[in-house]
C-alpha cells in the first residue's frame, strides 16, 4: 500500500492559527527581531517570508537592516540592545553573515531566552542536557509532523541522517527526549541503506538529492525528509519520495513536508520567548 503523505503545508497553518489565537490573549503582543546583515537574496527572502507570517499571527515585525560592511562590534551592539529591549521577545540572527563577521561569536551574544531559532551554545546545551530551552526550529518541526501523523516514538529506532548543528545534532537529541532509540548517520557511514533499512523513522538531512532510495527504506517506516534542492526540474529533497512512498507508511513532500513547519516552529518559539521574558519581568529575574 503506498505510503501516507504528510501534508506539512496543513500541519503549519493549524500551528500558525494556534499561534495566532495564543497571542491575541496576550496583554502585549511579542516581538520578533530579524537581523539580517548584508543584501544576500536568499536571506532577504527568508527574512521577509518570516516577518509576513509573524505579522500575520500578530507578532510585532521589529526587523534590522544592517549594512553590509558593518563591524562585528557594531552587529555585537545591535544584539546587546536588542537584548535589553523589553518590547523585543525573540531575535533572530538571519545567517550566512558576510564572510568578515564570526557568526559565532555574535550567536553566542543573544539571550538565550531570546533565542527563538534555538542555535546558540546555550540553547544547545539546554537541549543536551534535557531542560527546558528553546528548541531548534527545523527539527521541532519534524517531531510536530511525526505526533500529528500518530508515529510512535519511544521505543523505536530513529536514524538520523547528517549531523550539523543545525539539523541533524538537535534533531538526535530530539528524538532522544522523547525516547526513540537514536542512530546518527552521516558522511563517513559505511553502507547508509543497510542502516536506514532498519530505521522505524528516518529523518533524512544530507543536503544531497535523493539520496535515500526504495532500498533505503523498510516497510512502514515514517520516513521524514529535511533536504531541499533546487533542480532543473523543481524542487527535490534528499528522498526519492515516489520510489520509497511504494514501502515505506509515511513520507513528506518537498516541497509541502518540512518547510512549512519551520517557519510555523519560528512563530510558536517567539510564542513560548514571549512567556518566558513576561515571567521574567513579572519575577525580576535576569540572565
Ligand atoms: P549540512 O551540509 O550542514 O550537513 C549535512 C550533513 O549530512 C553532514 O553532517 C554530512 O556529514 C551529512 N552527509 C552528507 N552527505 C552524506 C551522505 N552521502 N551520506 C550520509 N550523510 C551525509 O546541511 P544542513 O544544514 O544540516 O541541511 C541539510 C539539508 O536540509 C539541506 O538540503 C538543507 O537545504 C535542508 N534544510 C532544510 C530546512 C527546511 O526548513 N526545510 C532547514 C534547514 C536545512
Amino acid at each position: 500500500m503506498p505510503a501516507t503523505i504528510i501534508d506539512g503545508n496543513a500541519v503549519a497553518a493549524a500551528l500558525r492559527d494556534e499561534v495566532a489565537a495564543q497571542v491575541a490573549s496576550l496583554d502585549r503582543p511579542p516581538g520578533l527581531a530579524t537581523l539580517l546583515v548584508g543584501d544576500d537574496p536568499a536571506s532577504q527572502i527568508y527574512v521577509r517570508n518570516k516577518r509576513r507570517r509573524c505579522v500575520e499571527a500578530g507578532i510585532a515585525d521589529l526587523h534590522r537592516h544592517l549594512p553590509a560592511d558593518v563591524t562585528q562590534a557594531q552587529v555585537a551592539a545591535t544584539i546587546s540592545e536588542l537584548n535589553d529591549d523589553p518590547a523585543v521577545t525573540g531575535i533572530l540572527l538571519q545567517l550566512p553573515l558576510p564572510a568578515h563577521l564570526r557568526a559565532h561569536d555574535l550567536l553566542a551574544l543573544i539571550d538565550p531566552d531570546k533565542d527563538v531559532d534555538g542555535l546558540t551554545e546555550a540553547s544547545a546545551g539546554r537541549l543536551a542536557l534535557g531542560t527546558p530551552g528553546l528548541r531548534p526550529c527545523t527539527p521541532a518541526g519534524v517531531i510536530r509532523l511525526l505526533d500529528h501523523a500518530g508515529v510512535e516514538l519511544a521505543g523505536r529506532h530513529a536514524v538520523v541522517v547528517g549531523r550539523s548543528n543545525l539539523v541533524g545534532k538537535p534533531m538526535a537529541r530530539l528524538l532522544l527526549e522523547r525516547d526513540a532509540t537514536v542512530t546518527v548517520c552521516h558522511r563517513h557511514t559505511a553502507d547508509l541503506a543497510a542502516i536506514t533499512r532498519t530505521a522505524d523513522v528516518v529523518v533524512a538531512a544530507a543536503g544531497v538529492p535523493r539520496l535515500l532510495g526504495r532500498d533505503a527504506v523498510g516497510p512502514g517506516a515514517a520516513v521524514i525528509d529535511v533536504g531541499i534542492h533546487r533542480t532543473p526540474h523543481g524542487l527535490c529533497g534528499d528522498v526519492d519520495t515516489a520510489a520509497v512512498a511504494e514501502v515505506a507508511g509515511f513520507v513528506t513532500p518537498v516541497p509541502g513536508g518540512v518547510g512549512p513547519m519551520t517557519i510555523a516552529m519560528l512563530l510558536w518559539n517567539t510564542l513560548v520567548a514571549a512567556r518566558v521574558t513576561s515571567v521574567r519581568a513579572q519575577t525580576g529575574t535576569t540572565h
